[in-house]
């Protein structure tokens, strides 16, 4: 019965002038995601305040609708012109099949093509259904709601509304190069870049004979995928650079020059890229080495905002996150720690005496 999904949108109707630039990236996005989960769709085009998918089919939509950000909202819809005994029509199909003893109409008209108000509409079209089939009106508690949209010279009758995941759609923020080492943390912080509107490349140092993520990484990334759409993976042969700032005197600064050596990269990488930003998972304070101190000395002099989405979070939190997108498991499975790790790193390293040791290692 159901030939379309009605999509709203939530931050984007707040964006002004630029709101076009918001719905087209959100249309071009579901587009890009029905066609890479082979998903048959007739259309899928703007509305006043909506975005609309022509399909028949629903369910594998709304699977993927879910993971689109910029999405606040969308139901299933039976398609009507906005002429009242049509939209009648589609009402009483509906009420036919769902076995239900009390019902409520909810019509939203932000159309001019019936010149009646919602109210006068919720009225009309509750007597006429009430006279037909006897049902109970219930405006509190309805065993069945019906909704109608009245947009555009067209009506839309539903009668679910589901959840998007929110935010802004991938793209409309600009790119970010976003460190994913297989841990649980970056996932999560890559998957907060997306939902703000970033289109993420993924880079991931190999460490080779000091720690190898490779297999992890491939899967996480495709998970990744399914929020992110056609996602880059970048993976950087790191065994090197690690081998020679493993060699420095005083072990204990390992851990904060192999991260500012990665923040270096992935600027460098930011420009081939033309991503305005890096991300990474720190969280503050998380493990001993996550202290303030340490990372002030590993950002200094990176011409790139750093961005940490889960620096406020606490470990609980974003393992409940990383369970609701799938990457969990994957990221738990254990590969060991890094062999170049020092048994005590510093956690207050002072930026003059790192970047003492780096100028001497000419990495
Ligand atoms: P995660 O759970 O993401 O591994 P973490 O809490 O273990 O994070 P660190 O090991 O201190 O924290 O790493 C901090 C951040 O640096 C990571 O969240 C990630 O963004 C980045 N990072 C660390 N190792 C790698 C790697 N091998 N490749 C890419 N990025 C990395
Ligand atoms: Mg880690």
């Amino acid at each position: 019965m159901f030939n379309g999904i009605l999509v709203r949108y939530g931050e984007i109707g707040t964006k002004g002038k630029n709101k076009e630039f918001f719905e087209k990236r959100l249309a071009e996005n579901i587009k890009n995601a029905l066609k890479r989960n082979e998903i048959p769709y007739i259309n899928v085009h703007r509305l006043p305040g909506r975005v609309l998918v022509e399909t028949f089919e629903i369910e594998k939509c709304e699977k993927v609708l879910k993971k689109i950000f910029g999405i606040r909202s969308f139901s299933p819809v039976v398609i009507a012109n906005a002429n009242l005994e049509e939209i009648l029509e589609k009402v009483y199909k509906i009420i036919e099949n769902a076995n239900a003893k009390s019902f409520a109409v909810r019509v939203n008209n932000a159309d001019n093509s019936l010149k009646e108000n919602s109210q006068k509409l919720n009225e009309i079209i509750g007597e006429r259904v009430v006279k037909k089939y006897g049902l109970k009106v219930n405006l509190e508690k309805p065993e069945l709601l019906v909704g109608i949209e009245l947009r555009r010279g067209m009506g839309y009758v539903f009668t679910e509304k589901f959840e998007g995941p929110g935010g802004l759609p991938v793209g409309s923020a600009g790119r970010a190069v976003c460190l994913l080492s297989g841990g649980i943390d970056s996932a999560v912080a890559a998957y907060f870049a997306m939902k703000r509107g970033l289109k993420a490349i993924l880079l991931h140092f190999d460490g080779g004979k000091f720690f190898s993520n490779k297999e992890k990484i491939t899967k996480i990334a495709e998970k990744l995928e399914e929020y992110n759409g056609k996602t880059k993976l970048i993976i950087y042969n790191y065994e090197d650079v690690l081998e020679k700032i493993s060699e420095i005197k005083e072990k204990k600064y390992i851990c904060v020059l192999c991260k500012r050596a990665m923040k270096k990269i992935a600027e460098r990488v930011c420009t081939e890229e033309g991503a305005q930003c890096i991300v990474t998972g720190e969280s503050l304070s998380q493990v001993a080495s996550q202290t303030i101190e340490n990372l002030n000395a590993e950002q200094y002099q990176i011409e790139k905002i750093i961005l940490q989405p889960l620096i406020g979070f606490d470990k609980e939190e974003v393992i409940k996150i990383a369970k609701e997108i799938g990457t969990y498991e994957i990221s738990i499975k254990n590969t060991g720690e890094c062999r170049a790790k020092p048994r005590a790193p510093a956690t207050r390293s002072k930026i003059k005496k790192i970047i003492e040791i780096e100028k001497d290692l000419k990495i």
